[in-house]
């Protein structure tokens, strides 16, 4: 505001850009900063901490300002979209000598000319190179739904038509930034998808309008009728097209080089829920990082193409048994041409990432660094094709010719025109090589002919004034001058150099000055390099328009670089690992023999070097006699829960086209995957520990069908042991009778184990572990029948429970088993009976140790516990048994 207290045409000109985008953060351009004021200032200072200043005054005070540096920006922009905040770059769109020409308070114009949310990124250091970024939009259409998302940091736009009650799976498998949805629809999907961790971005209906979506994606993909692409239903396109009009509206009707939507179907893939994929540490673990997840475990690609389509796989397993072959195939083709995959692997490990290079280039956000990347991939993409003798590839790892031209044609003209390194912006020039353009050579011959006169000029100045110091010198404010120490500037100041030399300047030391042959040189180093780069800017511009309308010739190149690289990673896996290659068939059981743990065995590996006991897993297809259902007892930590979670990832890692970790599998396909886990706390989510338990085994008993595998571990812990017992009880009955679908069933109620007496499709199994001395030592091996009994006592000794507290567990614990204690009065029993408990109470003493202890006592002192393994522990415990006399079974 003005003394007068009128408003600034540059504050006026402010709030008309900001009341456009009153979501978002305004980041105003002011020469080398962006600007943000008022309530923008303030949120923004606190969420980067930066400075809060003022600049001018409104009614009500001074005006809050912050800034920050154009050159930083990116890093600024990160912390906020990480906040969740969306952020409209507003940048000055003409010269602010333009503006100065329409009058002294002119205000240089500026526009929005991007809006930066979550889903709509590309930049580099803005996304994590190997992991997908999704902008997702739901559709409800009367009583139809669907859901479409694309990364448009790559391009790809898929769509799939999906019932209410399953969107919630299919958006836990995207994992979406930012989920569109219409307004008309917010609260009833808010209410139906509370798991949803997108940030929601609520759009106008107009934006979901189906008629209008047709015809929008019909311009866009330059087809009359979409249904070249698929048979597509109104849902489908009305997501489609909200994406599409999200995108237009974020990119200011730049659009990036999307393909045609690919239709996805929910039958296509395991469904696999939000809760289980949490459970399953699929590709996050349970702190929310990746390090502990089952991806992290098994990704040894080399380029992001390859992490990002790992991810995708794992995300999404296939139920196709032609397709998952065909990826079982590609991997099996490098493990029997180990050559060929470590040539390829060598060459992909300098492979640059062409998808979002491609994308930033089509957005015109690219740099000569992108054209340089998608260059550099199309010829490494030559080089391991040769090194892969195409004929010889299976039919996963085929690509076809067909725009070999086009590419070869782009490729040449690329490398011809790039320099070797190019730079990240147009703005730094220099990226076109010499001898590819005639103008450009000449404009720089001029320019660096110029700059040799400077200083032939500097050599002439010094010969005619006698001053060896006399130095030719270039700065922003001033240009190109004559610099002398400030003794000799009398000299230059007086006759006859003074008719030369023109005084400019004195500093501290130096005193400096032009002449007319300085500026006229100046003006034509000035010249000839702005011209330099406004030809290289030209010329990058024809490369990148080459580049963009080659997008769809490109495109399948990343594709299949992807491809290649997965398959080749799975096979160095499969090798290095000793996994194997699974049988699947569309049988409905699973016979898995010598599995491990994929995550647990390599956490063991690195911790301790001690081996993994591998397991066996038989569950009978549907119309067979055996098991459907195992039913796991043991004790705490013997490993109840990881084999359960082994046996599920093994199913899934096959389905996503992998080998697996087992001796061998025969692995019907699963069309559903289920894993819970009692007593988890989401507390963070407002719902007690006992609720999710119970809400995700509802979700099971109601969905699961007979191609489901499901997992249950500990369901009903979270509540008093009757009603936990009557609760896993009922549940697994349902399992058996109604869903009849494969499941594992891990619980501490053994009593359960008698109900394989009536469920005939239910067997029994337990972890073993070997007691000792009232200690547990844990074998790890899975074996039929129910376990005897629970052990947590001891386990709670290895654990560090005091021991008087241990005494007494042990002491109320056998009352318990002997039955004394019967009935529905068995607590007030147990408190009349038992004597209380008191820190002095004759807690057992441990014997003072007689001699042959003391000989014991000696042999465990020759080894070290933690050079140990099971194998060799248990086998010495046999041996220090036998030492003192006691049966081992004892
Ligand atoms: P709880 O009932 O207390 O949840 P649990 O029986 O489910 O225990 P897990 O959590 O599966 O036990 O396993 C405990 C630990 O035992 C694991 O962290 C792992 O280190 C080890 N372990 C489990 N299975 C094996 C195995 N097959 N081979 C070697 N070590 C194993």
């Amino acid at each position: 505001m003005s003394r007068d207290g009128s408003v600034s045409p540059m504050m006026s000109q402010y709030h008309e850009i900001k009341a456009e985008h009153e979501g978002a953060l305004l980041f105003y351009r002011m020469g080398d900063f962006y600007e943000m004021f008022f309530d923008d200032a303030i949120v923004a200072s606190e969420a980067l901490g930066i400075a809060l200043t003022k600049r001018g005054r409104t009614k009500s005070g001074d005006i809050p300002m912050c800034g920050v540096p154009v050159h930083s920006a990116s890093g600024y922009l990160n912390q906020l979209i990480k906040k969740g905040f969306r952020v409209a770059v507003c940048e000055q769109t003409e010269d602010p000598a333009e503006a100065r020409k329409r009058g002294s308070t002119a205000v240089v114009a500026r526009e929005v000319v991007r809006l930066i949310t979550p889903g709509t990124l590309t930049e580099e250091t803005l996304l994590d190179a190997r992991r997908h970024n999704h902008l997702a939009a739901v559709s409800i259409v009367r009583e139809d739904s669907a859901l479409a998302w694309a990364d448009i940091s790559s391009g790809a736009l898929s769509v799939i038509p999906c019932p209410m009650v399953k969107l919630g799976p299919q958006i836990a498998r995207i994992a979406p930034t930012e989920l569109l949805v219409s307004e008309s629809n917010l609260d009833r999907l808010e209410r139906m998808l509370p798991e949803v961790e997108a940030s929601l971005t609520p759009l106008a209906p107009v934006n979901f309008d189906s008629s209008a979506a047709e015809r929008k994606l019909n311009d866009l993909f330059g087809v009359v009728a979409l249904d070249g692409f698929g048979n597509f239903g109104r849902a489908e396109i009305s997501a489609v097209g909200a994406i599409v009009a999200y995108l237009e509206l974020t990119q200011k009707g730049k659009l990036p080089g999307l393909r045609p939507p690919v239709r996805e179907q929910v039958a296509d893939t395991l469904q696999i829920d939000a809760a289980t994929r949490r459970n399953l540490e699929i590709s996050e673990d349970f702190s929310g990082g990746r390090e502990n997840s089952l991806i992290a475990a098994i990704d040894l690609t080399l380029t992001a193409g390859g992490a990002r389509l790992l991810e995708r796989r794992i995300s999404a397993p296939s139920t196709s048994l032609a397709e998952i072959a065909a990826r079982h195939d590609a991997i099996g083709h490098f493990v029997s041409a180990m050559e060929a995959k470590d040539a390829a692997r060598d060459l992909l490990s300098g492979l640059p990432d062409i998808e979002r290079a491609l994308s930033r280039l089509c957005l015109e956000r690219g740099g000569p660094r992108d054209a340089a990347a998608v260059s550099e991939g199309l010829s490494l993409a030559d080089k391991i094709r040769e090194r892969l003798t195409l004929e010889d590839l299976p039919g996963g790892l085929q690509i076809d010719n067909d725009n070999s031209t086009v590419l070869d044609g782009l490729k040449r003209h690329l490398q011809s025109a790039l320099e070797k390194s190019p730079p990240l912006s147009v703005r730094d020039g220099n990226y076109i090589r010499d001898g590819f353009d005639a103008e450009l050579d000449e404009t720089r011959r001029l320019r660096d002919q110029a700059r040799n006169v400077v200083a032939e000029l500097q050599a002439e100045y010094v010969e005619e004034t006698g001053i060896q110091s006399l130095k030719m010198k270039f700065n922003n404010i001033l240009g190109y001058f004559i610099e002398v120490p400030a003794g000799h500037s009398s000299k230059l100041l007086a006759q006859p150099f003074s008719q030369t030399f023109i005084h400019r300047q004195t500093t501290a030391n130096a005193a400096r000055f032009t002449t007319h042959r300085l500026s006229e040189l100046e003006s034509r180093i000035l010249g000839a390099g702005a011209r330099a780069d406004e030809i290289e800017k030209r010329i990058f511009e024809d490369l990148r328009v080459r580049i963009s309308e080659a997008a769809p010739a490109i495109n399948p190149v990343a594709s299949w670089l992807a491809e290649v690289d997965l398959s080749a990673a799975l096979a160095e896996l499969a090798v290095a690992r000793g996994w194997c290659r699974p049988e699947m068939n569309d049988r409905g059981a699973l016979e898995i023999s010598g599995g491990r743990h994929p995550v647990v065995e390599q956490a063991l590996a690195k911790a301790s070097g001690s081996p993994f006991i591998s397991n066996d897993c038989v569950l009978d297809e549907p119309s067979g006699a055996g098991p459907r259902v195992q039913l796991l007892t043991g004790p705490n930590m013997s490993g109840k829960s990881t084999y359960l979670r082994q046996n599920a990832l093994i199913a899934l890692l096959a389905q996503s086209g992998s080998f697996v970790p087992a001796a061998s599998a025969r692995i019907g396909v699963a069309s559903q995957l289920f894993s819970r886990v009692g007593a988890a706390d989401e507390l963070a989510r407002g719902r007690s520990t006992f609720m999710v338990e119970m809400v995700e085994t509802a979700a099971i008993l109601n969905q699961a069908d007979s191609g489901a595998l499901v997992i249950l571990d500990e369901i009903g812990r979270g509540t008093a042991t009757y009603d936990g017992l009557s609760i896993a009880w009922a549940t697994l009955e349902h399992l058996h009778d109604v869903n009849r679908c494969r499941a594992l069933f891990a619980t501490h109620y053994h009593e359960l184990a008698m109900l394989s007496d009536r469920l005939d499709r239910l067997s029994n199994a337990n972890v073993a572990v070997r007691e000792w001395e009232n200690d547990v030592i844990f074998l790890h091996e899975v074996r039929p029948g129910a376990a005897d009994r629970s052990y947590g006592v001891q386990v709670a000794k290895l654990a560090g429970i005091p021991a008087s507290v241990v005494a007494r567990a042990r002491e109320i614990l056998d009352r318990l088993e002997s039955g004394e204690l019967e009935g529905s009065s068995r607590t007030a029993n147990l408190l009349n009976d038992l004597p209380l408990f008191s820190s002095d109470a004759e807690i057992e003493q441990e014997p003072r140790p007689s001699a042959s202890e003391s000989e014991i006592e000696n042999r465990l002192k020759a080894v070290n516990p933690d050079d140990l393994t099971p194998r060799e522990a248990l086998a010495l415990i046999y041996k220090l048994a036998d030492a003192v006399g006691c049966s081992s079974d004892g």
